[in-house]
């Protein structure tokens, strides 16, 4: 039988994610958790902040005036997502 107990918090929503049920920011549809390990889910959010960071950067540079009012808020993909996890 596998351990469903948490054994660390997704770096999207932080430790106060796990009272709400969000620790992982790739859930399947009921809510449980897709990624099988610490280190794949930091891997996981590190690509998704690189992702959204070339989007919102990208549309900003269409001209798109919400991505260009943003932008700034975000100079760099760890400033999304609640950025990296902090060395242990
Ligand atoms: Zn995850």
């Amino acid at each position: 039988m596998a351990d469903q107990t948490v054994s660390w918090f997704c770096g999207a929503y932080g430790s106060e994610g796990i009272a709400f049920g969000a620790d992982c920011f790739f859930p399947t549809r009921d809510g449980k958790r897709t990624c099988g390990s610490m280190s794949a889910c930091a891997g996981n959010l590190e690509a998704e902040r690189i992702r959204l960071f070339n989007y919102i950067h990208t549309r900003a540079a269409e001209g798109d005036p919400v991505a260009l009012a943003i932008a700034p808020e975000f100079p760099s993909p760890d400033d999304l997502l609640g950025g990296p996890p902090a060395p242990m």
